[in-house]
């Protein structure tokens, strides 16, 4: 079936909102995206909040309709149709509306799920911790390459975008979010046996580097790094999140254990740099989330080229290196982060929402990076049955 991202579009551009233009002359399609017999769409926007919730779940049902058709038409039944209502005023912390048929429907459905076009609560974003729609984990294969960097504009750029977003610092043997988020002289308030997050850049952020003293080596045996890491994410008033971002320490160690077992997650973004030694590293950071059943949202290229003064563009590390590990990996590929000395400064000076503004190329590809995740994040929880990871290395 030759169904692509445009057959979505083509699809959607059939279906009317009441009272307007059709969903994409309306301009609400925020995202459209489409692999191996899943299709997902984002709406959002005036047209589509002035529905309310009855009819925002009739457009749901129509626009599942025309992409299954279109399907249909293009010679081939999709799996599933998820289509989802990015938040915004009126649309609470987001919804979403999913339809199931073909081979997904034998999976476990959290709701009444059924038929192509049969309206239906939202079915693979039930979200295992309570209150979190997606639950995203960064990981690398080593330290330095940028992990928490990614993390950090990935949180605050999904907030950027509408979201409600948490960020989990979960890197406890180097703990870095205190410098990145600038959260300095910031003391971690306790109301009851609750932590109160840090609400900075407009992320709710929590950071073991703050319950303990910054100038201690921070050494965990693997039954401490679990208690750690527990209670940062049980123990933190986190509220309702449409993105929990989980900085992950480097390498393929206790702490991504604990959190595939404590925690059901959307997926995991892998970051990488080009060089041919850093595949090595993330393939086996890649596999490690494979096997404790987390999917792989995609790969992250950091200090993929270099902009000079000259406003030449150099490969230093040699661009395209991560991109072909994807590729070859099977997992998709997200997006990539040049090296900039803006971005730098900006995560030593705590200010990580300046790297969203300027005219270097850094804004734009951390835009499209954040929503290649956002879309991959909404194909996963589709994809995703409700049970918990379990853990499979023999
Ligand atoms: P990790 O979490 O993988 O250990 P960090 O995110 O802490 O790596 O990044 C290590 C250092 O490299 C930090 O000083 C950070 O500011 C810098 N850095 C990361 N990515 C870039 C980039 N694309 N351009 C410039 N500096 C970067």
């Amino acid at each position: 079936m030759t169904f692509t991202k445009q057959s979505i579009l083509n699809a959607l551009s059939t279906v009317t909102i009441p009272g307007g233009p059709d969903v994409v002359s309306a301009g609400v399609v925020v995202s459209a995206t489409y692999c191996d017999g899943y299709a997902a769409a984002t709406l959002a926007g005036d047209a589509v909040e002035r529905l309310g919730a009855s009819g925002r779940a009739r457009l749901a049902e129509l626009c599942r309709a025309a992409v299954q058709a279109e399907g249909k038409r293009l010679g081939g039944e999709l799996k599933a149709v998820h289509v989802e209502f990015a938040p915004g005023r009126g649309t609470g912390s987001g919804s979403s509306e999913s339809g199931v048929s073909g081979h997904a429907a034998a999976r476990p459905a959290s709701g009444s799920g059924g038929a192509a076009g049969a309206p239906g609560p939202a079915q693979n974003t039930a979200p295992a911790m309570a209150g979190v729609r997606h639950a995203i984990a960064v990981g690398a294969g080593k330290g330095g390459v940028g992990k928490s960097t990614v993390a950090v504009n990935l949180a605050v750029g999904l907030a950027r975008m509408g979201h409600a977003v948490g960020l989990l610092d979960a890197d406890i043997y180097g703990p870095s979010m205190p410098t990145m988020l600038g959260l300095g002289s910031m003391r971690a308030n306790l109301l009851g046996n609750m932590l109160q997050p840090f609400l900075v850049h407009g992320v709710k952020a929590m950071t073991i580097g703050k319950l303990v003293d910054p100038e201690k080596p921070l050494i965990w045996r693997g039954p401490m790094a679990h208690g750690a890491f527990k209670q940062l994410l049980e123990q933190t008033e986190w509220g309702e999140l449409d993105y929990l971002v989980i900085d992950l320490p480097p390498g393929t160690g206790d702490v991504a254990l604990t959190m595939a077992q404590m925690l059901k997650l959307t997926g995991a973004v892998v970051v990488c740099t080009p060089q041919q030694v850093a595949q090595d590293d993330a393939i086996r950071a890649l596999r490690m989330f494979q096997q404790l059943g987390v999917e792989v949202l995609g790969v992250v290229e950091n200090m993929s080229y270099f902009i000079g003064d000259d406003g030449k563009e150099y490969d230093i590390f040699g661009r395209g290196g991560a991109e072909r590990m994807a590729s070859r990996a099977g997992v998709p590929f997200l997006g990539r982060v040049p090296i900039n000395m803006a971005l730098r400064a900006n995560s030593d000076a705590g200010n990580p929402a300046a790297n969203f503004e300027g005219a270097s190329t850094l804004p734009r590809e951390l835009e499209a990076m954040i929503k290649n995740v956002e879309a991959q994040a909404a194909l996963a929880s589709f994809k995703m049955g409700t049970e918990r990871p379990t853990l499979t290395i023999s």
